[in-house]
């Protein structure tokens, strides 16, 4: 579904040159809910930013689908880029936009008619479980509802993946593992494949199938959840 081979990113500062990616090599399964691990500063966001081709590789290939993203520019880009949904530690929502109006936007982005739009925001509204609150603005939603906001909009396009970037790390442990219901729910509901980037064992524990550990812009680890953190 996707691969990453030999991905590099450098930075060249003024004294010297950070590689934030170091050749990096990963195979992601259609339909799983892959977990990518690490510390701050262990590459993480430069890997998030490579696969949404926000960077440029130095070296090395992105593919999803055995569709190689690494040189695509401008329209192809561009619809290589709504195959893959973000969603984001602090929600980035629209905050003088309802519910409804955040889910949408996308869709306007995408062109579609006003009759065809509603429809997909009442589907994703139900898929979310926020039935009633399409008109409420963000700021009269607490955390978890305005990451639901924020995973329906993602969704919205249908998506190939679904790309988590630290989505639960602003959320208290009890709205964490509602999200993380509302994923692995997903998953199984639509096969949609998840790529999860946390800083937080524990997220990786409750609902990813596998796991790559990276350190210092290498993956030094990779397999089943229940293998790379088994108990000793
Ligand atoms: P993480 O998301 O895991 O915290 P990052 O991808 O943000 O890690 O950073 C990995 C390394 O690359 C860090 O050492 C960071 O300082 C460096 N880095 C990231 N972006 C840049 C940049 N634009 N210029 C220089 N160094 C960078
Ligand atoms: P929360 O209640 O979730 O803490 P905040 O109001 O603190 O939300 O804002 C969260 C993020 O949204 C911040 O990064 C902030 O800069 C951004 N933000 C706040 N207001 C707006 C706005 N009117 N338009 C766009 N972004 C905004």
């Amino acid at each position: 579904m996707i691969q990453l081979k030999g991905l590099s990113k450098a930075f060249q500062t003024k004294t010297q040159t950070v590689t934030a990616v170091d050749n990096v090599s990963l195979s992601i399964d259609e339909g799983e809910i892959f977990g990518i691990i690490g510390y701050s500063g262990a590459g993480k966001s430069t890997l998030v930013r490579l696969l949404n081709k926000l960077e440029t590789a130095t070296s090395g290939e992105v593919t999803i689908e055995g569709e190689s993203i690494t040189s695509l520019k401008g329209q192809s880009l561009r619809s290589a880029r709504q195959e893959i949904g973000m969603v984001f530690q602090h929600f980035n929502l629209l905050w003088s936009r309802t519910v409804a109006e955040n889910i949408a936007f996308p869709l306007e982005i995408a062109k579609q008619s006003k009759q065809e739009r509603n429809k997909r925001v009442q589907e994703l509204v139900n898929l979310v479980g926020l039935e009633g609150r399409e008109d409420s603005y963000p700021s009269q939603l607490s955390g978890g509802q305005k990451q639901r906001v924020g995973i329906a909009r993602a969704l919205a396009n249908n998506p190939k993946v679904l790309l988590c970037d630290e989505a639960t790390s602003a959320l208290d442990p009890k709205t964490t593992d509602s999200i993380l219901a509302l994923l692995t729910d997903i998953n199984k509901k639509l096969g949609l494949t998840i790529v999860l980037i946390t800083h937080e064992m524990h997220v990786i524990r409750k609902i990813c199938h596998r796991v790559a550990v990276m350190e210092n812009g290498r993956v030094v680890e990779e397999g089943p959840v229940l293998q790379v953190f088994r108990k000793p």
